[in-house]
């Protein structure tokens, strides 16, 4: 039995990067791994532009304005967004009006905004200074050409998608998705919405193909499998074009518990059989070529929790991410923590913030096969190997699982 962190190790160095790429377009980019750097051949924004809708001014003309003082300029002209001032440099004495977004006319140097002016006949009255530059958004300011604006393995977000768009592009490079096969096995499962009675209903097949989903694999469900070796090793078989293939159940002790035997019989090389954690104890790795196999446990929480520690980091680090891991805090905890000692235990956690801090409670009962205590966390509590009991108030480490990796 090895621990979760070299169970981690040995997982992820023994997931190769994809060596393919493919173009996606921004609408199908969220949640892809960009394959190269981005470097924009372009200044954002294009040109030194007004933050305000005002008057375009020389700011030393507007020195001495106040209140009961205000200055006069002529207005000769006003431009919006999508026009330029078609004049000469801009004269001391007069003003531009001058919308948000329009390029700032030359010889101007800030922009006054329109709450701080009264405009009559062409005559607008300043009743307050600027400093020079005020209001006007540089060309280049968020992006200069040139640089390097995002990193080869950067996940997109929203953020990037924005970004993407500002460069003027379209059709973005990403890493291509690792084809993931799904697994159930067990003689007692049934699929959800059919007459069922007395069955127990499949989940982890549906947890596991929105979790390959959400963390970059294209999921490819292979439907359950009997608990009989044949029907598995076929099953097996029939998922070997894949880049990771998942099953759950099948590891632990049990007469009909094949997976590894099945695994080995295959020609895959075993590298875990069992991790010093709770819940998700049985867990098996192994790899055939750049080929990653897992075979998680049955039970729903198991499931969930080692998909979340070890193949989430197994599919990012296939898609080239950078950023494998989920944040850990340390909160405070409001309740008695009791366990055995030889194993990590994961925690079905609520964190709250009192006052700037963080603390945090169990879901409740933690038996691996109530899976409502998956869907009420919104953090794992960490509990080292040697601890047995922590008392309220004691510090312990909570796993965000709903934050996205740093
Ligand atoms: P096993 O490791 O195969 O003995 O599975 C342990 C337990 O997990 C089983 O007794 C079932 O209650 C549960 N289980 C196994 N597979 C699934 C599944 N696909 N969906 C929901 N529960 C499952
Ligand atoms: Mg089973």
């Amino acid at each position: 039995m090895i621990t979760v962190e070299k169970a981690l190790e040995i997982i992820i160095s023994n997931s190769s990067v994809a060596e393919k790429s493919e173009k996606t377009d921004l609408f199908n980019s969220y949640g892809r791994t960009l394959f190269k750097d981005t470097i924009s051949d372009s200044n954002v924004p294009p040109v030194n532009n007004s933050a305000m809708d005002g008057y375009a001014i020389l700011t030393s003309d507007i020195a001495n304005a106040e209140k009961k003082t205000p200055i006069l300029l002529e207005i000769i002209d006003e431009v919006q967004a999508g026009n330029k001032f078609k004049g000469d440099a801009l004269q001391s004495g007069y003003a531009i009006r001058i919308m948000t977004g329009a390029p700032i006319p030359e010889g101007a140097d800030s922009v006054i905004p329109f709450e701080e002016t009264e405009e009559s006949e062409n005559v607008v009255k300043v009743f307050k200074k600027t400093s020079i530059h005020e209001n006007i958004r540089f060309a280049g300011e968020d992006i200069q050409k040139g640089n390097t604006v995002l990193k080869a393995g950067t996940r997109i977000d929203s953020a990037e998608i924005g970004l993407l768009s500002s460069m003027n592009m379209n059709q973005i490079e990403v890493y291509k998705k690792p084809d993931v096969g799904i697994i159930s096995t067990g003689d007692e499962l049934a699929e959800p919405g059919l007459n069922n009675s007395g069955k127990l209903i499949n989940s982890n097949a549906y947890v596991l193909y929105s979790e390959v989903k959400k963390y970059g694999g294209n999921p490819v469900y292979g439907g359950i499998v009997k608990d009989n070796y044949e029907d598995v090793k076929n099953c097996f078989l029939s998922m070997m074009d894949k880049d990771i293939i998942i099953s759950s159940g099948g590891v632990s002790m049990g007469r009909y518990d094949f997976i590894p035997d099945v695994l080995k019989e295959l020609g895959i090389d075993i590298k875990i059989e069992k991790v010093m954690m709770k819940p998700g104890k049985p867990i098996v790795f192994g790899t055939m070529g750049k080929k990653i196999f897992f075979g998680l446990p049955g039970n729903p929480v198991s499931v969930m929790v080692s998909f979340m520690q070890f193949v989430r980091p197994a599919i990012l680090t296939m898609t080239g991410n950078y950023k494998i891991s989920k944040p850990v805090l340390k909160a405070a905890t409001t309740e008695v923590i009791t366990k055995k000692t030889g194993r990590k235990h994961f925690i079905r956690g609520i964190f709250h913030i009192k006052d700037g801090k963080l603390f945090v409670g169990t879901t409740g009962p933690q038996g691996s096969g109530i899976l409502t205590s998956m869907s009420s966390s919104n953090c794992l509590i960490i509990i080292p190997e040697e601890i047995d009991l922590v008392k309220i108030g004691e510090l312990v480490d909570i796993q965000l699982t709903g934050h996205s990796e740093i």
